[in-house]
């Protein structure tokens, strides 16, 4: 599904990423985790396309596609889906409006109908009931006002209505309380399916006692530096980095 080979780039000139590699089968759940500063969330901006990240070396394709050729749109289109650390509020854009444009856009893509408004409420209610969320999230702007774990809830709704084939989550963790946490958790678990993967990053283990994943990744200074099952996420809970930090 993802396979990332060699893969370097750099901001502003500076290296982050030294050549990772790093492969996600379909149907797997892949954690990356790794200390502050590792290049964790440089690996999901370049994964998405975000401006000002310049890959200089190695590939990333996704479904056997160069997937550092497409623009972000095409990425999202191909099937990918990103939540970031930190949700982008947008004032005056209706959230149902946002999340309906964007499941159409993907709709169109699939060759599948537009859903109107009433169409689209009917299924985001649905979907909201599982994520707990209340209804007015979905008058308000999008992430305006919401709370940490709101806005963690709104990205899994989001994920929960384009039905991606690939999802990265870019410390979904951070800010949520334990309850929050397993909402999240169970809302990525429901979309497990043979032909659904994603890679779950986080600095924290606790996550990866609700989601747990076929394969953990710890990146250290731009690299790769070690892999295993879920067992690998408990150890560094006990250890820290220090030991892994040493061996980069
Ligand atoms: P992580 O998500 O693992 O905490 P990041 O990918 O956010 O790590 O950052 C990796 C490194 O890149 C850090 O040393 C950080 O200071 C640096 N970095 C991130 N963004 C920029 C930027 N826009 N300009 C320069 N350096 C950056
Ligand atoms: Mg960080
Ligand atoms: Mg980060």
């Amino acid at each position: 599904m993802l396979k990332i080979e060699n893969l370097s780039a750099e901001i502003d000139g500076k290296t982050i990423l030294n050549g990772i590699s790093l492969e996600v089968p379909a149907g797997e759940i892949h954690a990356v985790m790794g200390p502050n500063g590792s290049g964790k969330s440089t690996l999901s901006y370049v994964l998405a396309g975000r401006e000002g990240y310049e890959v200089t070396g190695g590939s990333a394709t996704f479904h056997g596609q160069d997937l550092l050729a497409l623009d972000p749109e095409e990425r999202a289109a191909a099937g990918l889906f990103l939540a970031f650390q930190y949700p982008v509020e947008l004032p005056g854009v209706g959230n149902a409006n946002f999340l309906r444009t964007a499941l159409n856009a993907i709709r169109k893509t699939r060759g599948e109908p537009e859903l109107d408004a009433m169409q689209f409420l009917k299924i985001a209610r649905e979907r909201m009931k599982a994520l707990s969320m209340p209804e007015d999230m979905l008058k308000r702007g999008v992430n305006v006002g919401f709370s940490g774990g709101e806005k963690k809830r709104n990205e899994v709704l989001q994920m929960a209505l384009l039905r991606p084939q690939l999802a990265i989550l870019d410390e979904t963790d951070s800010g949520l309380d334990i309850d929050a946490l397993k909402i999240v958790a169970d809302g990525v678990n429901a979309q497990r399916a043979p032909d659904f993967s994603a890679l779950i990053i986080t600095h924290y283990q606790r996550l990866l006692d609700y989601i747990i994943p076929d394969r953990v990744h710890v990146l250290v200074k731009g690299r790769i530096v070690k892999s295993g099952g879920p067992e690998l996420a408990h150890a560094l809970e006990k250890e820290g980095y220090a030991s892994v930090q040493e061996a980069a």
